[in-house]
């Protein structure tokens, strides 16, 4: 039927004159609940041989494949250590001033490391208030005290100042600090067996390595050696610090940011936008690879097609993430009319990927290990969980007590909420009219819920990773 406004030139996929030029094709779509898994013969005597072992990205490989989601109620340094020392990773999200986002990722670099390059130092004349800052602001214990000459004097560390109030805040370090005589140094490239024993020995937390002329060359920290036994499958780069990538858009600063988040030692960057398969997603990816130095490996998406995870592996992509509408706080589906069921879209997807060796992300509607399982033998590498992770105790934001029970908030990340939050951190404004009058303009994409609060990460992950072994 020909329908004409006056004045208005319809755009001709709108009125299509059949189905086959509306591109409608009969193809079945399935997603998790469409779907069981059919049981085959299995030689697997015990589900404590099966290995969990994946690819995040290109360069990046994980023991569990389990992502969590670049989502302001989801994922900051906290929940990325956690992920990264259970074997997967955590993208933390850029809703965010670049500096945070940079120190976001710092914390995580920082959280351990075989041995710490830079410990955090101060000159003996700074202030016990100065110390206290410095520990809070880079989420460590303890601070080296170097003189001049970068020689180690001595050390402060959180015990030493925890009940230091009024008078003695303003006071020198060097008043509190344990000194040269009772402190135990090593020398630099003392390996990690001895170091654990001396720190065993000595009855201490930290030791700091010297150099032939005392100077500072690095630290080993009792928790460190701790946490190399306790989390033996954490993903960690060459230096034995956890892995974590961050989120980018493609707004005019995304160089900036990303730059920013290269330099604090991001091992990947994600090109996040709702749309991946488009020319802003790939101008992007060119733009960041030829203008941000470093060893970083380049995730992008979201996608939801073949066609779409072909351009971005040809745009360079290291991983293709893989997801338009499946998630629990999205109505992209109900917005804009688009969406493809969630396992087709990543069956389609990795079936185009396999041949490059790029891994698949699916992102979006996991609800329990099942699911997981089901976007495996779908052909994806990992998946991403955002709501799943919503409720617990890494996760920011805090915990509402309602009718007795404890909840956590989630949101989408087009949601009105968060993007008003958004706002406000950024420009510092407070609600007013002329605010209101802005979103009225505003199309949400996403919506805000209630998850009930499921206590630390390492519980949901011990359930989901062993139902994943029940599964394979
Ligand atoms: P979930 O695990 O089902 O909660 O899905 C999480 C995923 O939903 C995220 O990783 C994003 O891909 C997607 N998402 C986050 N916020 C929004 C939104 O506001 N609209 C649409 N999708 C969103």
């Amino acid at each position: 039927m020909e329908r004409t406004l006056e004045g208005v030139q319809p755009y001709s996929g709108f009125m299509p004159e059949s189905a086959s030029q509306a591109n409608i094709r009969p193809d079945v779509g399935l997603t998790f609940d469409d779907v069981l898994l059919v049981p085959r013969h299995s030689t697997i005597r015990s589900r404590h041989d099966v290995r969990t072992d994946t690819q995040f990205s290109r360069n990046i490989s994980l023991h569990i494949p389990i992502v969590s989601a670049n989502m302001d109620t989801v994922t900051e340094s906290e929940m990325a250590i956690t992920m990264a020392r259970a074997g997967g990773i955590g993208v933390i999200h850029r809703f965010m001033p670049i500096e945070r986002q940079a120190q976001e990722v710092r914390r995580v670099k920082r959280a351990e490391a075989l041995v710490v390059e830079n410990p955090l130092s101060l000159p003996p004349h700074a202030t016990v208030r100065e110390a206290r800052r410095a520990m809070r602001k880079h989420g460590v214990g303890g601070v080296i005290i170097i003189d001049s000459d970068d020689r180690v004097i001595g050390i402060v560390t959180r015990r030493d100042i925890m009940f230091a109030f009024d008078g003695v805040e303003d006071q020198p370090v060097s008043t509190v600090m344990t000194g040269r005589d009772k402190l135990i140094t090593a020398p630099k490239g003392t390996s990690f067996a001895k170091a654990r024993e001396m720190l065993d020995r000595g009855r201490v937390e930290k030791l700091p390595l010297v150099d032939e002329e005392g100077r500072l060359a690095g630290l080993i920290t009792a928790k460190d050696v701790e946490h190399l036994l306790h989390y033996p499958h954490a993903t960690k780069d060459e230096k034995g610090q956890l892995r974590v990538a961050a989120a980018v858009g493609v707004r005019p600063g995304f160089i900036d940011r990303a730059t920013a988040l290269v330099e604090a030692g991001v091992d990947a960057l994600v090109i996040d936008i709702a749309h991946g398969d488009s020319t802003n997603a790939i101008e992007a990816a060119a733009k960041l690879r030829a203008e941000v130095g470093g060893a970083w490996d380049l995730v992008i998406g979201n996608v939801a097609t073949a066609d779409g995870t072909r351009r971005l592996i040809d745009a360079g992509a290291d991983a293709v993430k893989v997801g338009i509408g499946p998630g629990s706080i999205c109505i992209t589906r109900l917005v804009t009319g688009f969406g493809v069921p969630q396992l087709s879209a990543v069956a389609a997807a990795s079936e185009t990927a396999a041949p490059d060796g790029v891994p698949i992300i699916a992102d979006g509607g996991i609800r329990n290990s099942g699911d997981i399982v089901k976007a495996l033998a779908a052909g994806a590498q990992t998946v991403m969980l955002g709501s799943l992770l919503a409720g617990t105790k890494e996760a920011p934001g805090i915990v509402v007590v309602r009718n007795g029970q404890r909840y956590k908030i989630t949101r989408g990340m087009a949601s009105l909420g968060a993007r008003m939050s958004r706002d406000k951190k950024e420009t510092q404004r407070t609600e007013d009219s002329s605010m209101k009058r802005e979103y009225e303009h505003v199309v949400p994409e996403g919506v805000e819920a209630t998850v009930a609060y499921r206590g630390p990460v390492e519980d949901i992950l011990r359930q989901l990773v062993g139902g994943l072994r029940s599964g394979l």
